[in-house]
């Protein structure tokens, strides 16, 4: 154990492991096979890599995607660990190359596709020393799973022919059918099952709701504008309206890009480069994008439509955060969504699952009590307490006896004999003048006007509160108008009363001006190749500082700055602001290779900020 610790620190720099890496790496050793969950940036691949270099022969691990692949070896190769990856797109020569390496065993760990790895089973395969065999991204070996993928079942027979060789499955999503399928389909022997807690604490969760285009764009900008030159996702259901955003931030001064399933390989592999290197900040993305990303410094994630189950949604909030520092993910949720997303959840060919998983999506969003408990509870955990950590725990709600509103809304609604929707409801609460309102002429109606002190943005917050509490219902069957429920009549005749949440007008809507084009107002510093920032504490310039640093070598060797070193590592240098090697040596992610390679530079960078900032 101690001396897997060492080598811990040795090769990643890392202090500790975190919550079932040791075991899991201990099961490898001993030969044993074992299935993982952990969720997205839980630390899963250390539990395959660390037993790669610390075994004789080669890891073989199985990924479905290039871009994933080459972040790995990329990742391993900065920490001097020979790794490779094979690809059926790579010229002749260089496949050759790689797998003589393997077979002379110089690699450590070989990454390859399902299909590859197939492909190799008579040739390649039994001229190896294997380790051991790491299956990621396990669920799209399953039916059950949400990404099947018709090679993984292939993946079976692994343990026929190399029965000695420990597999480890591992994946950030599986419900117990999947999991179980998972162990059959690849016949793994007496697997012991890891599954470490979902909670990522470091996320915090803010829903908004009945946001129209506008309100959606305006909180957009806001909320990007609190984080400055941080990188972001944001995830939209339609390929235009990730153009339409992207477009819309530019005007803002914000380096956004879209990325959808229509754009050619090449624009999207631009696109993703892009967002990989920090020369953008934002993606606005359907959900093609980020399943093959592992960038370990997305701060934030919008989703500016509902996803469709919490599956996906968890999934997707996942790829914010992995190096474990807050990041922030924000969803709108609105009935134009929920109407669409039902439709393609009828349209599914498997509509009962998917609409119940559209359901418990719904529920979270309109949810009152702590959305990570509703969340863990999702994934079979139970939550102690509230997470302090999301817009609920944040602002709990105040109620009121709201059944006056009531009565209002649900008067108007059978005066029209319930044939309108909830924007023409509104208007008529208040007295809006449209011309379709009189067309109908709505205007004459007793209700007309009834609730015209209060603002629009009030109204649509209450009516929703009533569509949750069961007080009204839509008609998806015929226009979304809507009905008004028998609870609903308790209430309209004064037989219940109603509590409502109060609304607020929230700070993220109001509107700010669109700034200057700002040009660089900084002066570049000739003493030093890093320029320094004028305002702000000496933690501040270090920080961005060493930002510059990082992203000046991440361009000279052509390399994802998050690779050279995590926001994390930045982070802890600033903490600890490490004057000699061997300090430098003791910064979480900097293991020998990278103190020996990196560590003159930053600490001669360290002590010049200090010591310009003491000037
Ligand atoms: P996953 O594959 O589960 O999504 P990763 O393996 O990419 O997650 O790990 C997520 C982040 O956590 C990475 O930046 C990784 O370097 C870091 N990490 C993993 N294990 C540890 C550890 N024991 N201590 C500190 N950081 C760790
Ligand atoms: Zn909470």
């Amino acid at each position: 154990m101690k001396e897997l610790l060492l080598l811990l620190k040795k090769i990643f720099g890392y202090d500790s492991f975190r919550p079932l890496q040791a075991e899991i790496i201990q099961r490898i050793i001993e030969k044993k096979d074992s299935l993982v969950l952990m969720p997205t940036g839980g630390g899963k691949s250390i539990c395959f890599q660390l037993p790669a270099v610390y075994m004789e022969g080669t890891a073989i691990v199985i990924s479905p995607l290039i871009a994933l692949m080459k972040d790995q070896v990329e990742g391993l190769i900065a920490n001097g660990i020979p790794a490779e990856a094979l690809n059926s797109m790579m010229p002749e020569e260089k496949k050759q190359r790689i797998k003589q390496h393997c077979i002379q065993g110089k690699i450590k760990l070989l990454y390859i596709s399902p299909e590859g790895l197939i492909s190799e089973l008579d040739w390649l395969l039994p001229r190896m020393e294997i380790s051991l065999i790491a299956i990621d991204e396990a669920h799209c070996i399953s039916h059950w799973g949400h990404d099947f993928r018709p090679e993984y079942t292939q993946l079976s027979v692994l343990k026929e022919r190399f029965p000695n060789i420990p597999i480890v499955a591992l994946t950030a999503t599986a419900d117990k059918i999947t999991r179980t399928d998972i162990a059959k389909q690849l016949k793994l022997h007496e697997p012991q099952l890891f599954i470490s807690s979902f909670d990522r604490p470091n996320l915090s969760l803010t829903v908004h709701r009945g946001f129209d285009k506008k309100e959606k764009i305006t909180a957009i900008v806001n909320f990007i504008r609190k984080h400055k030159e941080q990188s972001g996702i944001i995830y939209c259901m339609k390929r235009a309206d990730t153009e339409m955003l992207a477009d819309t931030l530019s005007t803002y001064n914000i380096k956004a890009i879209a990325y959808h399933a229509g754009l050619s390989p090449d624009k999207r592999e631009e696109a993703q480069n892009k967002f990989i290197n920090d020369q953008i900040e934002v993606v606005c993305a359907t959900i093609a994008f980020g399943m093959g990303i592992d960038k370990s410094n997305v701060r934030w994630v919008i989703h500016y439509n509902m996803p469709g189950s919490i599956e996906n949604y968890y999934q997707e909030i996942g790829r914010a955060g992995r190096d474990g520092l807050p990041s922030d993910t924000l969803l709108f949720y609105s009935l134009g969504d929920l109407v669409l997303l039902r439709r393609f959840a009828e349209e599914s060919g498997q509509s009962d699952i998917n609409l119940e998983k559209l359901n418990r999506m719904q529920r979270y969003c309109e949810a009152d009590i702590c959305r990570r408990r509703i969340l863990l509870n999702y994934f079979g955990e139970e939550a102690g307490q509230d997470c302090g950590n999301c817009d609920v725990c944040r602002n709990p709600p105040q109620r009121f006896n709201g059944s006056i509103l009531v009565q209002k809304a649900l008067s108007a609604v059978v005066r029209t004999g319930e044939r309108v929707g909830m924007q023409m409801l509104i208007d008529i609460l208040r007295a809006s003048g449209r011309a379709e309102v009189l067309q109908q002429e709505y205007h004459k109606l007793k209700t007309y006007g009834a609730g015209r002190d209060l603002p629009y943005k009030a109204w649509k917050e209450y009516l929703y509160q009533m569509l949750q509490l069961g007080y009204l219902e839509i008609d998806y069957a015929n226009a979304q108008t809507l009905k008004v429920t028998p609870l609903g009549q308790k209430v309209l005749y004064g037989n219940s009363t109603a509590l409502l949440t109060t609304w607020h007008e929230t700070e993220i809507t109001k509107r700010t001006p669109k700034e200057k084009k700002e040009k660089d107002k900084r002066p570049a510093d000739k003493t030093h190749p890093i320029r320094l920032i004028e305002s702000g504490s000496i933690d501040e310039k270090l920080m961005d500082s060493l930002r510059q640093l990082r992203k000046q070598i991440s361009q000279q060797e052509g390399m994802p700055a998050y690779i050279i070193f995590s926001d994390a590592a930045l982070k802890d240098m600033v903490y600890k602001k490490p004057l000699t090697l061997e300090a430098f040596g003791d910064i979480r992610g900097v293991g020998d290779v990278k103190r020996e390679k990196y560590g003159k530079v930053f600490v001669a960078l360290i002590r010049f900020v200090l010591k310009a900032s003491k000037e």
